[in-house]
């Protein structure tokens, strides 16, 4: 009984972290807090780290914390929480870093499927380099290309009308 619940509540906190991340990345990433962590992931570099990396230690401290919390409690739902929150660090891993920005040492690049659809959602979130103006702050949900394509030429038309520089 108590293992169908536990992944349940795993699963749970899975899905729910990707509004965390999306919120986190909308209004504290590209936000006045945390742009200046987050600023050198949206320029072109050759760094090997980025100052936005410190993100993904803040995710691994707060999800050992809670491991370390469940062990100390002796609680199931801790345990399924810190579950859920270090299996949602290691898919962003995987499809941010690796997928997306190729940080790992071979090339492996999805051609179609919905992997496919995750690379070219984050890679329009790329599309802008400024604090404002991105589109796709999620990792795990990818809204449809085309559809952020569509809002990003709007919104560069809509500057181009108002006169504005380019992003
Ligand atoms: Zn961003
Ligand atoms: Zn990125």
């Amino acid at each position: 009984m108590t293992l169908v619940w536990f992944t349940l509540l795993t699963l749970a906190v899975f899905f729910l972290m990707e509004g965390v991340a999306w919120t986190t990345h909308r209004y504290i990433m590209h936000g006045p807090l945390g742009w200046g962590w987050h600023r050198d992931h949206h320029e072109p570099h050759d760094k090997t780290f980025e100052v936005n990396d410190l993100y993904g230690v803040v995710g691994a401290v707060v999800g050992t914390g809670l491991f370390v919390v469940a062990w100390l409690t002796g609680l199931w739902w801790i345990r399924a929480i810190a579950l859920g929150v270090t299996l949602y660090g290691v898919v962003y891993a995987f499809v941010h870093d690796g997928l997306v920005h190729q940080r790992w040492p071979f090339h492996w690049m999805p051609r179609n499927g919905y992997a496919r659809r995750l690379v070219q959602a984050h890679k329009l979130h790329h599309a802008v380099q400024t604090r404002d103006g991105a589109v796709s702050f999620g990792f795990v949900f990818a809204p449809n290309p085309q559809r952020l394509s569509a809002i990003l030429k709007a919104r560069r038309a809509e500057r181009a009308a108002a006169d504005l520089p380019a992003e």
